[in-house]
């Protein structure tokens, strides 16, 4: 679906997949001005194709096109681009345990304009693709470089938008992890504070059961992140949405307080940490039962193997 300042929402259509003619002097190509969501449709046992509070998705996209100076797309038009894929693509959905089509909608500047200012011509993409299960053997834990030298966003910069700048910004400080033999790498906001992951949000499990999880303006408001804790609550857990200084992480796991991290999003769903690194420094990491509980949970609501208490789902081929 395309949009312009002056003819608004236009053109909605199901395309053969294949390359995008762009104008070489399309806005995204220069200032990188585009959005992007992550979502999943799943298979359940009868057949039938669900995806998982794509309203949030939908909105979140509004969010980061707002601080992109992109047009907003209405949520039903969001909705109904999932619904027409699955209707011509559904087959592509698998049925195998923990598999899924990942679905990946973005919107992208492509007015050919040159000088630097909100263009005027946007498109908005769904493509999708089959993900198979991201662990195979087991959910194991991973292992995470402390960036202290790189930042993903900055204070109010673009990190609470899924825009691709963001990730460009932390391929660097992801490969510098892979030197240092880990498997992802964990950013501090511009106070210091435990931020997020490249792709995932971070979840503190305390002795009392409390859940504890950083809030600031540059984070990735994670739709895992905020069904888990849901979750948790439900069973009793308190939860806390804060500012999270690194030093409570150390000492927190130093002292017993902290008895498990995990780590949580849309690929993975919940994957515990085993192991920080940072400069100097290596702390393996408390693990406990509450992240895999807390997953397999999650997991049974979106395959349709738990009640869906929360009205989660949304069916896509019906
Ligand atoms: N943080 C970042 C930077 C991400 O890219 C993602 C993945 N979208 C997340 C957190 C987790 O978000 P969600 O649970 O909605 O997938």
């Amino acid at each position: 679906i395309c949009w312009s300042a002056r003819g608004g929402w236009h053109r909605p259509r199901v395309q053969p997949y294949g390359p995008i003619a762009l104008d070489p002097a399309a806005a995204v190509l220069h200032y990188g001005q585009e959005i992007f969501e992550g979502i999943k449709a799943y298979r359940h046992a009868d057949g039938s194709i669900h995806t998982f509070r794509p309203e949030h998705n939908a909105r979140r996209l509004q969010r980061s096109a707002r601080r992109l100076a992109l047009p907003e797309l209405p949520v039903e038009y969001f909705l109904q681009s999932l619904r027409e894929l699955v209707a011509v693509d559904g087959d592509w959905v698998p049925s195998g345990a923990d598999q899924s089509l990942y679905l990946r909608p973005f919107m992208f500047a492509k007015e050919a304009f040159l000088g630097v200012r909100p263009a005027q011509k946007v498109a908005y993409y769904l493509i999708a693709s089959p993900a198979g299960a991201y662990f195979t053997g087991g959910v194991k834990p991973v292992s995470i470089w402390l960036s202290e030298d790189y930042a993903r966003a900055g204070r109010g910069g673009t990190g609470a938008a899924k825009t691709g700048g963001n990730y460009a910004a932390s391929l660097l400080p992801q490969s510098e992890a892979y030197e240092k033999g880990c498997d992802q790498v964990v950013f501090l906001d511009a106070d210091g504070n435990v931020e997020e992951l490249g792709g995932m949000n971070v979840v503190f499990v305390t002795k009392d059961g409390t859940l504890v999880t950083p809030q600031s303006e540059s984070i990735l408001e994670g739709i895992t992140r905020d069904s888990i804790l849901q979750l948790a609550q439900d069973r009793g857990h308190r939860v806390e949405r804060r500012a999270v200084p690194l030093p409570e992480w150390r000492d927190g796991v130093a002292s017993g307080d902290i008895v498990e991290v995990f780590a949580c999003g849309t690929a993975a769903v919940v994957t515990p940490i085993g192991v920080l690194k940072a400069a100097g420094f290596e702390d393996v990491q408390p693990t406990g039962t509450l992240a895999l509980e807390l997953r397999g949970h999650l997991t049974d609501i979106q395959y349709g193997r738990a009640e869906d208490t929360h009205g989660w789902l949304t069916r896509l081929d019906a």
